[in-house]
């Protein structure tokens, strides 16, 4: 398991505010979901991943 670089799908913006999360874990599967082309740096605002905390 690695930090990596914060970072959010852009997609996040689609779900109830309550389940917009970001991801700082290079192994978290929802992470890992997300193809690089709907991936933006930083937190945008969201909660922190609670997988990326496993
Ligand atoms: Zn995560």
């Amino acid at each position: 398991m690695a930090k990596v670089t914060e970072y959010y799908s852009i997609n996040e913006a689609k779900k109830p505010a309550d389940k917009r999360v970001y991801h700082d874990n290079d192994q978290c599967r929802a992470g890992r979901d997300i193809p690089q082309s709907e991936r933006r740096n930083g937190k945008g605002g969201y909660r922190h991943c609670e997988d990326c905390d496993k």
